[in-house]
C-alpha cells in the first residue's frame, strides 16, 4: 500500500472503510434524521459553536464560496487576507461573484501581519467582510486567527470567513470563544475520511448577512439548509456512504477526546519537522511558530531537481508527496500528516528522503 502523504486526502482505516461500505438508505426516511442529528451535534463540538453547523456534499472549495455567496453582495466591499495559493482561492470566488475586493496579501512562507491588517480595515473601513485562512495548506502555514478575529471582530466589528479546511478537527479552533462568523471545512483533511463533504458553521451575525445578502444562490443556499434541518433532512441527495464514515469518525473522536487529538497533531508536526531537519534540508515557513502541523513544506534547496525527487520517492518508494503549487512549483514539495498519520508514516518517508535526496542533486547532509 502506497504511503498516501499528500495533505488531503489522507489514507483511511478499516473501521472507516467499512462504515463506507454500509447499504444505502432512505435519506428523506427517519433513519437518515438520527444520522443527521447525531452527526451535526458531533461537528458542532469538535467546532466548539453553538451555532449553525450545515454538512454540504461536495468538497472544501464548496464551503468557501457558501461564505461568500450566504453573506455578501455583489458590490460589497471585503478583504481577503491572504499568504497563499488557498488564501488566494477565496479572493477569486469573491472576485467572480462582483464582490469589491481588497486584497491583504503577505509573502508565501509568512503569517497574517496584524499591524497590516488592522492598517487595512483602517484604510477600508466600510468593508462588509475579512476572509482569512487558518492553516494555508500550500505553504505549511498557521495563522493566528485569534488574533487576527479579536481585530476584525473585536476592533472593527467586521464578519469573519474562515477557511478552516485543514485545520479543523486537527489544529485547536474555538468558533464561539473566538466569534467567528464562518467557518468551513472539508472531509477528506483532519477528519480521517474521504472527499465529499464539506462542514460550515454559521453563527447569527452571518444570518443577519444572509437576510441582507442579494448573491445569486441555489445549491448552496444555507437558508435550504437549514429550512430542512428542521426536519430532519438534508435540502438535496446527500453522501449517505460519506455520512455513515462521519458518524464512525465522529465516534471516534469523541472518544480520543479533542485535546488527545490536538496533541498527536503537534506531536507529528514536531517529529516531521525536526526529522526535516535532521536530513539537512529546512522548512518553508520562516518561522517555526507557524509551522503548520497538518502539512510540513519543505524548501526544495538549490541544485536539486523537485519534481525527480517527488517521482522516485513515489515510483520507487512508495511514498506519495505533494509539489508545490503555482509559483511554490518547483521550490517546496508537502508533507501531509494530518488525520490518522502515524510517526512510522512520516520515519518511512524521512527514510526514503534520504535514499532518494541525493540521486537528485542532494550534498549537504548534516
Ligand atoms: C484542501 C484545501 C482547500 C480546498 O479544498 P477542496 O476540498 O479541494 O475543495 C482549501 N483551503 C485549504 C486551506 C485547503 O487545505
Amino acid at each position: 500500500m502506497a504511503n498516501l502523504r499528500t495533505p488531503g486526502p489522507i489514507p483511511l482505516d478499516d473501521e472507516i472503510l467499512e462504515s463506507l461500505g454500509t447499504q444505502m438508505i432512505n435519506h428523506r426516511g427517519p433513519e437518515y434524521k438520527d444520522l443527521l442529528f447525531k452527526t451535526t451535534e458531533g461537528l458542532k463540538k469538535v467546532f466548539a459553536t453553538k451555532n449553525d453547523v450545515y454538512i454540504i456534499t461536495g468538497s472544501g472549495t464548496a464551503a468557501m464560496e457558501a461564505a461568500v455567496v450566504n453573506t455578501l453582495s455583489p458590490g460589497d466591499k471585503a478583504i481577503n487576507a491572504t499568504v497563499g495559493v488557498f488564501g488566494n482561492r477565496f479572493g477569486v470566488i469573491c472576485e467572480r461573484y462582483g464582490v469589491n475586493l481588497t486584497t491583504l496579501e503577505f509573502p508565501f512562507g509568512t503569517d497574517i501581519d496584524i499591524a497590516k491588517l488592522r492598517a487595512c480595515i483602517e484604510e477600508n473601513p466600510d468593508v462588509k467582510a475579512v476572509m482569512i485562512t487558518h492553516n494555508e495548506t500550500s505553504t505549511g502555514v498557521t495563522n493566528n486567527i485569534r488574533v487576527a478575529a479579536e481585530v476584525i471582530k473585536g476592533e472593527y466589528d467586521k464578519l469573519v470567513l474562515v477557511d478552516g479546511i485543514s485545520s479543523v478537527c486537527s489544529i485547536p479552533i474555538e468558533t464561539d470563544v473566538w466569534d467567528l462568523d464562518v467557518v468551513a471545512t472539508a472531509s477528506q483533511k483532519g477528519w480521517m475520511l474521504p472527499p465529499g463533504l464539506a462542514f460550515i458553521s454559521f453563527s447569527d451575525r452571518a444570518w443577519q448577512a444572509h437576510a441582507e445578502s442579494t448573491m445569486p444562490r441555489f445549491y448552496l443556499d444555507m437558508a435550504e439548509y437549514k429550512r430542512y434541518f428542521e426536519i430532519g433532512q438534508p435540502p438535496f441527495t446527500p453522501s449517505i456512504s460519506c455520512m455513515f464514515a462521519l458518524s464512525t469518525a465522529l465516534d471516534r473522536i469523541e472518544q480520543e477526546g479533542l485535546g488527545s487529538l490536538y496533541e498527536r497533531h503537534a506531536t507529528i508536526g514536531q517529529f516531521t519537522r525536526d526529522s526535516i531537519r535532521g536530513l539537512g534540508l529546512d522548512i518553508f515557513p520562516e518561522r517555526e511558530e507557524i509551522a503548520s502541523n497538518t502539512c510540513t513544506a519543505v524548501s526544495i534547496p538549490d541544485g536539486v531537481d523537485g519534481g525527480a525527487l517527488v517521482t522516485k520517492m513515489r515510483t520507487e518508494h512508495n511514498v506519495i508527496l505533494a509539489g508545490g503549487q503555482a509559483g511554490l512549483s518547483g521550490k517546496i514539495f508537502r508533507i501531509g500528516h494530518m488525520g490518522l498519520t502515524s510517526h512510522s508514516d512520516i520515519q518511512e518517508t524521512v527514510d526514503a528522503l534520504k535514499v532518494v535526496l541525493p540521486q537528485v542533486g542532494f550534498t549537504k547532509y548534516r
